[in-house]
């Protein structure tokens, strides 16, 4: 098990459509369980897709805390999402490749989504609320697609500078100055 490094904004692979996973491998099954120990070491995070840490693959991990009882896990390849509540919500959003920057976001309030799970077994899984922004906002990840995209075009404005300044970070860190950590 490792922590990888999460690839932040301005990151090409950020903006890559992941590929689909043929067969769940060993490597698989191994990168799945470092993006947990990855999200899990980043504290607050409720889910992490591969291309934010550097791999193109249909893949994705998602952690919800309960009050009661141990936090729920999920890790599904190849998601699809096969059917929306019609009524959307909009709430706050972060994410791991965005340090800092927080934004409202509209969601449909629930989705259910289709993949496979580590054992290569088709899974279909059904969330609301939370559960469902995590998993339309990774599935964005796996089709290029990040948060501050969906936001409207005053609060992108408003983000403005602080993406700038991201995009900045980034590429100087995949220039081999400065540190990952912000
Ligand atoms: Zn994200």
């Amino acid at each position: 098990m490792a922590v990888l490094r999460i690839r932040t904004w301005g990151d090409p692979v950020l903006k890559t459509r992941a590929k689909e996973i043929d067969k769940v491998t060993t490597e698989i099954r191994t990168l799945a369980q470092d993006m947990m120990e990855t999200m899990q070491a980043e504290g607050n995070a409720v889910g992490l897709a591969a291309n934010q840490v550097g791999v193109a693959k249909r893949l994705f991990v998602v952690e919800i805390a309960s009050k009661k009882g141990p936090s729920k896990r999920y890790t599904l390849i190849n998601p699809e999402i096969i059917a929306t509540t019609k009524e959307c919500e909009i709430a706050e959003e972060g994410c791991l490749s965005f340090p800092g920057i927080w934004g409202p976001v509209e969601r449909k309030v629930g989705v259910k989504i289709q993949g496979m799970d580590l054992e290569g077994k088709s899974v279909t899984l059904e969330g609301e609320g939370l559960l469902a922004r995590a998993f339309q906002h990774e599935l964005d990840h796996l089709d290029g697609m990040v948060f501050v995209e969906r936001m409207s075009m005053v609060h992108r404005v408003m983000l403005n500078r602080q993406l700038k300044e991201l995009v900045k970070h980034t590429k100087a860190v995949m220039a081999g100055r400065g540190t990952p950590k912000i």
